[in-house]
C-alpha cells in the first residue's frame, strides 16, 4: 500500500511538455472554492485531499461568481534534462493571481488589480517561469480571485515554445490593431471629406472597439496605465459600453432609422438608454454588475441590430444586406467569447480570439458597406449632375433660339423700318413735288397756263418796289381782245377758249423771259415789263397787236380773226406801293384805246400811239 501511494500521486502529476506544443493543465488540476475568501496558503496546504475536486476539463473556468478559487497542480519532469518552462495564464483580466511553489520560497503575486511591476516577467498576460529538475516532481498552488470571468486560460510550455508563440501572437495582434487603425484613419478621413456623421460614428465605434480589445488583451495595463488599477478595472465595461453606444448611433444613421417606423426608433432609444446606464455603472457603480450589464448590452444590441437590419433589408433597403452580414459575424463572435468566459465553450486560440476575429471581419464588412454607400451617393450625385447639365444644355438651346428669333425680329424690323422710311421719303418727295406743282398751279390760270391775277398782283407789288429802289423804268400793259363776246356768239365758247389760248401763246412768244404775262380777267391780259421805258413798251405793244392781227386763231378748219386793244403805262415809280395805281392808269389807257376804235395801243401818257 505504502509503495502504491507515490504511484497514485504520480498518476495525477502532469508531465512537463517538450517541443513546440503547449500542454493544457486543466485535466491535472484540482480546485477548492474558498467562499469566505480568507484562507491562506497554510490553511490550504492543511486541507484534506477530499476537499479538493478535479477540474476535469481542459481549462479551469468558474464563471462570474467573484469567489476565490485555489488550484493545485503537480508537475514532473520526465525528461533527462531540465528545460525552462512557462505556465501561462492567458486571462489578463484576472484581478488577483497568486502562485506558490514555483521557485522555492518566492511567492508570485500578480493580476490586473496589482501594480504591473510586481510581475516576474513583463508581459501583458500572467507568465510564471517554472524550473523542475529531471525526475523531480513539483506541486504548484494557485489562488485566483476576480470579479470578472474566473477563467484561468492556463497552458504549459517550454520557454522556447513560449517565445515562439509570443512572436507569432505579437505579429497577429499588431496586424489586428494595425487593421483597426487603418480603418479608423480611413473612416475619419472620409468623415473629414464628406462631413457625413455616419463616418464619425463609425470611427468612434472602431476606436472604442479597438480600445476595448486593447484592454481585454492586457496591452492597456502594460502600456497605457500600469498603475491606474481602479480605472483599469472600470475601463473594460466602460469601453465595451462606449463601443456599443457608438455602434448604435452608427447603425441608426446608416440604416436611416430616423425616417423608419416608430418601433425602430423606440427600440434604438431603449438600447441607447441602456448603453448610458452601463456607462454610468462602469464609472460610478460596482464593477461586476457593470461588467455583466456590458455583456447583456452587447448581446441585446447585436441581436437588435441584426433583426433591425434584416427587417430594413426586407423593407427594400439594399445597403442593409452587408450590415446584416457584419452584425451576424459579430453576434456569433461575441457569443463565442461570452460562452468561453462562462466556461460553456472550451478555451482555445479560436474562442479566445473570437471577438477579435469577428470584430475584424465585421469592421471590414462595414467598411465595404460604407464604401458602397459612398458609391450610391456618388451615383445619385452623378445623376443629379447629368440632369443639371442636360437642363443647362436645354436652357442654352432655348437661349440661342431666342437670340436667333430676336435677331430675326430686329433684322426684319430694321428692314421694315428702312422700307417704310424710304417709302415715307418717296412719299414726302412726291408730296413736296405735288405741293410745288400745286403751288405753281395755284399761281397759274387753268385755261391759258398764264399766271393768274393773284400772282400778278404779288409780282407787280414786288416789281414796283424793285423799280423804285433801282430807279429803273417799269411798264404795265393791259391787253383786251376786241369784241370777244361776238366770237363766242359766232363760233361757240369752245372756240372762244381756243382763241384765248392762241392769243395767250402768241403774246407770250414775243415777251422776254424776264417779263411776266398774266390773265387778268375773261379775255383781258396784263404784261409786266421790267426795265422798259415808255418807248420800249409802246414798241413791244405795237408788235403784239400786229402779230395777233396777222395771225388769226386756227379752229376746226376755220380761221378766227382776232384783234387786241392795249393800254399801257411806263416810267420810274416814285412810290414803292404804286402797283394798284399803275394798273389803274393802264386800264384807263385801255379804255381810251377801246373808245378810240379798238385794235390799237394807247399809253396813259400819250393819248394814242397809233390809230388802227
Ligand atoms: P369789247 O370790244 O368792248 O371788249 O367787246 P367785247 O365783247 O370783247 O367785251 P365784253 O366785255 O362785252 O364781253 C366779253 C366777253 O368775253 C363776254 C364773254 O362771253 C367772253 N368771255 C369772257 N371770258 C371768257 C372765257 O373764258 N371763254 C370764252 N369763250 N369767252 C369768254
Ligand atoms: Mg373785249
Ligand atoms: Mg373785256
Amino acid at each position: 500500500m505504502l509503495l502504491l501511494v507515490p504511484a497514485l500521486t504520480w498518476a495525477q502529476s502532469m508531465p512537463l511538455p517538450i517541443g513546440q506544443t503547449p500542454a493544457l493543465p486543466g485535466p491535472y488540476m484540482e480546485y477548492w472554492e474558498d467562499s469566505g475568501g480568507g484562507a491562506d496558503i497554510t490553511d490550504v496546504r492543511a486541507l484534506p485531499d477530499s476537499a479538493w475536486q478535479a477540474v476535469a476539463r481542459r481549462d479551469a473556468s468558474f464563471g462570474y461568481s467573484g469567489n476565490s478559487y485555489w488550484l493545485r497542480l503537480d508537475v514532473n519532469n520526465p525528461h533527462k534534462r531540465s528545460l525552462g518552462w512557462v505556465l501561462l495564464i492567458g486571462n489578463p483580466l484576472l484581478d488577483q493571481l497568486d502562485a506558490y511553489g514555483l521557485d522555492g520560497t518566492r511567492i508570485y503575486r500578480a493580476g490586473d488589480q496589482r501594480p504591473f511591476d510586481w510581475r516576474w516577467v513583463e508581459h501583458r498576460q500572467l507568465v510564471l517561469p517554472l524550473h523542475v529538475e529531471p525526475g523531480e516532481q513539483q506541486r504548484i498552488w494557485l489562488r485566483m480571485q476576480t470579479d470578472g470571468s474566473a477563467n484561468l486560460s492556463a497552458s504549459l510550455m517550454t520557454r522556447e515554445a513560449f517565445d515562439h508563440q509570443e512572436q507569432r501572437s505579437l505579429l497577429l495582434q499588431g496586424l489586428f490593431f494595425g487593421a483597426l487603425l487603418a480603418m479608423l484613419i480611413y473612416s475619419l478621413s472620409i468623415f473629414c471629406i464628406t462631413r457625413d456623421r455616419n463616418y464619425l460614428w463609425y470611427s468612434l465605434f472602431v476606436a472604442s472597439f479597438g480600445l476595448y480589445q486593447f484592454i481585454q488583451l492586457g496591452f492597456a495595463l502594460q502600456w497605457l496605465w500600469p498603475n491606474a488599477l481602479a480605472w483599469h478595472q472600470l475601463s473594460f465595461p466602460f469601453s465595451s459600453a462606449l463601443a456599443t453606444l457608438c455602434g448604435i448611433h452608427f447603425t441608426y444613421g446608416v440604416l436611416e432609422l430616423g425616417q423608419a417606423a416608430r418601433p425602430y426608433r423606440w427600440s434604438v432609444n431603449a438600447l441607447k438608454a441602456g448603453a448610458w446606464l452601463v456607462l454610468g455603472m462602469a464609472l460610478f457603480g460596482p464593477y461586476a454588475p457593470a461588467l455583466i450589464g456590458s455583456f447583456v448590452l452587447v448581446a441585446a444590441c447585436a441581436l437588435a441590430a441584426f433583426v433591425i437590419t434584416l427587417l430594413r433589408w426586407r423593407g427594400g433597403y439594399p445597403a442593409a444586406r452587408l450590415f446584416a452580414l457584419g452584425w451576424f459575424v459579430l453576434i456569433a463572435a461575441s457569443l463565442a467569447s461570452i460562452l468561453t468566459g462562462t466556461g460553456l465553450l472550451p478555451y482555445s486560440q479560436l474562442t479566445q480570439h473570437a471577438q477579435q476575429i469577428g470584430g475584424l471581419i465585421e469592421m471590414t464588412v462595414f467598411s465595404i458597406a460604407l464604401a458602397s454607400r459612398i458609391r450610391l451617393i456618388q451615383d445619385a450625385e452623378r445623376q443629379a449632375q447629368a440632369k443639371l447639365i442636360e437642363q443647362e444644355r436645354r436652357l442654352r438651346n432655348e437661349q440661342t433660339k431666342h437670340l436667333e428669333l430676336q435677331t430675326q425680329i430686329s433684322d426684319s424690323l430694321e428692314q421694315r423700318v428702312q422700307e417704310r422710311t424710304s417709302t415715307l421719303q418717296d412719299t414726302l418727295q412726291q408730296l413736296s413735288k405735288a405741293n410745288m406743282r400745286l403751288a405753281e398751279l395755284n399761281r397759274r390760270d387753268g385755261l391759258t397756263g398764264l399766271f393768274n391775277r393773284q400772282t400778278l398782283s404779288e409780282e407787280l407789288t414786288r416789281a414796283c418796289a424793285r423799280a423804285e429802289r433801282s430807279r429803273q423804268s417799269l411798264a404795265v400793259l393791259m391787253l383786251d381782245l376786241d369784241h370777244f363776246k361776238q366770237v363766242n356768239d359766232r363760233y361757240g365758247h369752245l372756240a372762244g377758249d381756243a382763241c384765248l389760248r392762241h392769243a395767250a401763246q402768241r403774246i407770250q412768244q414775243r415777251l422776254r423771259s424776264s417779263d411776266l404775262l398774266a390773265r387778268f380777267g375773261g379775255e383781258e391780259f396784263v404784261a409786266l415789263l421790267d426795265s422798259t421805258d415808255l418807248t420800249g413798251a409802246l414798241d413791244l405793244a405795237e408788235q403784239l397787236r400786229e402779230d395777233l392781227a396777222r395771225n388769226p386763231c386756227p379752229y376746226q378748219q376755220q380761221s378766227i380773226a382776232l384783234s387786241l386793244s392795249i393800254g399801257l403805262h411806263a416810267g420810274v415809280p416814285s412810290d414803292p406801293g404804286c402797283a394798284e395805281h399803275w394798273l389803274e392808269l393802264a386800264d384807263r389807257a385801255l379804255y381810251r384805246a377801246k373808245a378810240g376804235g379798238r385794235n390799237r395801243v394807247v399809253s396813259y401818257e400819250a393819248r394814242a400811239f397809233n390809230d388802227a
